[in-house]
């Protein structure tokens, strides 16, 4: 957990050079934004910086299209130049880095996290998390404020994607007035929200709004309980020609029904099943996504499965029964 203040981490950057910057597995736009954001503002300090990929994964195309420097991200396997220091953004452990990184990391002179995971492990030396804050963004945001650099251009439009990602449009309990401030402040220094919500959110692939046609059609709805699950299989994604990232939207159509106060969306991968929780009411999805040993945050979290999807569904619906009636 935290162990200094942010303004001790930003006293701590100062000196050194060679940042390597990480994020997390399937880099979502708070990660990227984190990521993109930090190395904006460090390389206005004159240092060196690489962003790196946890895996050599395709960074899902809105993103890559609106973020400044997605394209020269390295995946982290292929990195073998100098780490004066480690940054971990929005990622709190190593199982989330993955092997490469964690190489990356037990090379690194110093090391850093900042992040907005609640977590008991600590992944670097210095941490500064705050399981308030809306996004890590946000974090970047009031951090660059302390390096003095200039945060209109790259910086703002990384940071702001970021938020708005992660409070899913300002809509999610994370939406709270300091998010709003920040937010405020994002635009009077040069964001743009409606070109950026145009980016990511009116910018959807016809596959992926096919996926969720068939999600939605295919969910099994528990009417008494409050919650739904659906699944999409590895010939969803074929049938019509979709990506992995095509299918990350969908889950929110799911929540987004009545009734509905926590989803679970399961999708098959080539290795692995991967689910994804969330929750409208007070129920910790987190806690069911540990049970299944994953992780996040109360009200949206994500496991990785192994076994037959039918399996995969029957264990989620169990554990959601039995989380709702704990409650
Ligand atoms: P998503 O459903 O978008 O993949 O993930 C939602 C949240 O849960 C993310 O903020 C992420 O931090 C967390 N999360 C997703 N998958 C995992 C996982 O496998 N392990 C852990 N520890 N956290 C996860
Ligand atoms: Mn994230
Ligand atoms: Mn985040």
């Amino acid at each position: 957990q935290t162990n200094c203040t942010l303004e001790q981490l930003a006293d701590a950057l100062r000196p050194l050079d060679d940042f390597v910057i990480c994020g997390h597995v399937s880099p979502d736009g708070d990660c990227l934004g984190s990521q993109l954001g930090l190395a904006a503002a460090l390389r206005q300090l004159g240092k060196r910086v690489t962003c790196v990929l946890v895996k050599d994964e395709p960074i899902e195309e809105n993103l890559l299209q609106l973020l400044p420097g997605a394209a020269d991200m390295v995946p982290a396997c292929e990195y073998d130049g100098p780490v004066g220091a480690f940054v971990g953004v929005d990622v709190p452990t190593r199982e989330r880095i993955g092997q490469a990184a964690c190489g990356i990391l037990d090379r690194a002179q110093a090391s850093f996290t900042i992040d907005h995971h609640a977590v008991d492990e600590r992944m670097c030396k210095m941490a500064y998390v705050d399981p308030d804050a809306a996004s890590t963004t946000l974090l970047i945001w009031e951090l660059s404020g302390m390096l003095s650099v200039s945060r209109s251009g790259d910086l703002v439009t990384c940071c702001y994607t970021g938020l708005v990602t992660d409070t899913g449009r300002f809509q999610y309990q994370n939406t709270d007035a300091r998010c709003m401030r920040l937010a405020s402040q994002m635009v009077e220094e040069g964001a743009d929200p409606a070109s950026i919500s145009r980016a990511v959110f009116q910018n959807r692939t016809l596959a992926s709004m096919q996926l969720e046609a068939q999600a939605v059609s295919r969910a099994e709805f528990h009417e008494r309980e409050g919650f739904a699950i659906s699944y999409l299989t590895l010939q969803d994604f074929a049938r019509f020609g979709a990506v992995k990232s095509d299918a990350e939207p969908v889950i929110n159509a799911l929540r987004s029904i009545a009734g509905v106060n926590v989803a679970c969306m399961l999708r098959q991968h080539e290795d692995c099943i991967r689910g994804s929780l969330r929750a409208k009411d007070d129920t910790d999805v987190s806690a069911i996504a540990r049970s299944f040993g994953g992780g996040g945050h109360v009200a949206a979290a994500g496991f990785t499965m192994h076994g037959s999807m039918q399996e995969a569904v029957d264990q989620v619906r169990a554990a959601l029964q039995e989380a709702v009636c704990a409650r």
